[in-house]
C-alpha cells in the first residue's frame, strides 16, 4: 500500500523507507517558528540554565500578537525576547510591525516544499500550501526542540479533500474552506493531515491556497498539504531555496475522502460562536454591523486588500461602521500603497493598524463593545474572541467584509464585483 503525504514526509525525515499513521517517530524539524505569545519559552529556557539553542539559523521569531506593546508587561516581554535573540544569534527575528510570523514564513521563503516545520501557533499547518508538512506544538514542546533539536510526533491519519470545478465570481477560497469546515465540523479532522487536490486549485494563487490550509486548523487538523503544481514550483523557484517535492502515492490509504463542487458555491459566513456554524451570506444579509475587520493570518494579504479596495474605492464605509485594516506584513502594506489600494481604503474611512495580528485574538487594537457585531476576515469567532463575550463575530471573505462595511449590514459581495 502506498503512503499519504504525511507518511512520506515522516519516512523521509526519519530516513526510512516507510512510515504509517499511528506510529510514534522522533524528528528533527527543518525550521521552527515562534512568536511573542509564547515568550514563556525564553523564560523557561533561561530558568533551566540552558546555554545555547540547538541551531539559531533554524529559528524564526516575530513580535506579532501584541505589538506595539500596550502594557508594561508586554513591553518587558518584547524586550526580553529581543535580548534573547541577540544573545543567541537568532537572525530571523522580526520586530514589531514587520508582520505576522505566518506571512513572514512565506514571504521570506522559510517554508518550502518537502520541509518539516514546527511552530508554537495553532495555525502553523498553513504552510501545507507550499507542499511542506507543518504543525503546531505547545511551548514546552518547543522548549525541548530549542534544547535538543528533536521532538516526537505521532504520524497523523489523512483526509483527502477534492475541490472540483471553478470558483464563480465573488466566491473565494475563504468561502470554499468555510463550506469544507461546515461539512467536516470543527472536530471532523482531529489530528489528521488534510490533503487538498482537484481542478479548482488551478485558479487559486498561493494566497488563496494559504487560506485553505490556515482555516483547516478549525476542523482540528495536525497538518495540511495542497497538491504541488506549477504555482508551487514557481513559488519555490522565486525563493531560490533548496526544496524537494513530496507527494502522496495514488494508492495511499485515507481515513476520510470528500469531494466538493466549488462551482455551486455562494459566499459563506461562519456565524457566532463556532467556525462550523456556516451559512450563505445571503441568509444573514441585513444584520447591522458595527465593525469590519480586514486582516489576520487568514486574510490580510495584498489580494485581500485589493478586492476590498475594488469594492470600497471611491465610496465610503457606512456611518457607524469602524473599518479596521491590519496588513499581514510590511511588504503587504508597501505593495498596497504602491497599487493605490491603501489610499482607496483610507479614503473609504479605513483605519490602518500596524502589520500583525491586530484585534484578532482580543488583545488590543479594536476590541468589541457590549452587543456589538463584527464582520471579519479572521479564522476564529469563538465567544469573547475579540475581547467581549457579549459581542458577535461573523467570518467571511475580504469581499464580504468590504461589502458589509460599505452598506453597514451583512452583505453579499457579488453585486459589487460584477
Ligand atoms: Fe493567531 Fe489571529 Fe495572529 Fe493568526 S492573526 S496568528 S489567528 S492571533
Amino acid at each position: 500500500m502506498g503512503m499519504t503525504f504525511a507518511e512520506k514526509i515522516f519516512a523521509k525525515k526519519t530516513g526510512r523507507a516507510a512510515a504509517r499513521a499511528g506510529e510514534i517517530v522522533s524528528v528533527r524539524p527543518d525550521v521552527v517558528m515562534t512568536l511573542d505569545a509564547d515568550a514563556e519559552i525564553i523564560i523557561r529556557f533561561e530558568e533551566l540554565g540552558l546555554p545555547r539553542v540547538w541551531d539559531p539559523a533554524r529559528i524564526v521569531c516575530a513580535l506579532d500578537h501584541y505589538g506595539p506593546a500596550s502594557t508594561r508587561r508586554s513591553a518587558d516581554l518584547h524586550r526580553r525576547m529581543r535580548l534573547f535573540a541577540e544573545a543567541q544569534g537568532i537572525e530571523r527575528f522580526f520586530e514589531v510591525g514587520e508582520g505576522l510570523t505566518h506571512q513572514i514564513m512565506l514571504e521570506r521563503g522559510y517554508a518550502l516544499p518537502g520541509m518539516f516545520i514546527v511552530g508554537t501557533d495553532s495555525h502553523t499547518p498553513s504552510y501545507g500550501c507550499v507542499g511542506a508538512l507543518s504543525c503546531g506544538v505547545g511551548a514546552s514542546d518547543m522548549l525541548s526542540i530549542w534544547a535538543t533539536g528533536e521532538l516526537w510526533f505521532q504520524v497523523p491519519r489523512s483526509a483527502r479533500i477534492v475541490l472540483d470545478g471553478a470558483l464563480p465570481p465573488g466566491v473565494f477560497a475563504k468561502d470554499v474552506i468555510l463550506e469544507v469546515i461546515r461539512s467536516f465540523t470543527a472536530s471532523g479532522c482531529t489530528y489528521m493531515s488534510a490533503e487538498f487536490t482537484g481542478s479548482a486549485l488551478a485558479d487559486m494563487p498561493m494566497a488563496e491556497r494559504f487560506v485553505l490550509c490556515n482555516l483547516s486548523t478549525e476542523m482540528g487538523v495536525k497538518s495540511t498539504w495542497v497538491e504541488v503544481d506549477e504555482t508551487t514550483r514557481a513559488f519555490a523557484d522565486r525563493h531560490g531555496g533548496a526544496y524537494g517535492i513530496v507527494a502522496p502515492d495514488p494508492d495511499a490509504d485515507y481515513a476520510a475522502l470528500k469531494r466538493f463542487d466549488v462551482s455551486a458555491l455562494a459566499p459563506m459566513l461562519a456565524c457566532p460562536h463556532r467556525v462550523d456554524n456556516v451559512h450563505p451570506v445571503a441568509a444573514m444579509a441585513g444584520a447591522p454591523v458595527h465593525q469590519a475587520f480586514l486582516g489576520t493570518c487568514a486574510s490580510g494579504r495584498f489580494e485581500d486588500l485589493a478586492v476590498a479596495a475594488k469594492i470600497l474605492g471611491g465610496r465610503h464605509a457606512a456611518p457607524g461602521v469602524r473599518l479596521l485594516i491590519a496588513p499581514a506584513s510590511r511588504a503587504v502594506l508597501r505593495r498596497a500603497m504602491e497599487a493605490g489600494h491603501a489610499q482607496a481604503l483610507i479614503d473609504a474611512g479605513g483605519v490602518f493598524l500596524p502589520p500583525g495580528c491586530g484585534p484578532c485574538a482580543g488583545i488590543h487594537e479594536g476590541l468589541l463593545g457590549q452587543g456589538e457585531r463584527c464582520v471579519s476576515t479572521a479564522n476564529r469567532n469563538f465567544r469573547g474572541r475579540m475581547g467581549n463575550p457579549d459581542s458577535e463575530i461573523y467570518l467571511g471573505s475580504a469581499a464580504t467584509v468590504a461589502a458589509s462595511a460599505l452598506t453597514g449590514v451583512i452583505t453579499d459581495p457579488r453585486p459589487y464585483l460584477a
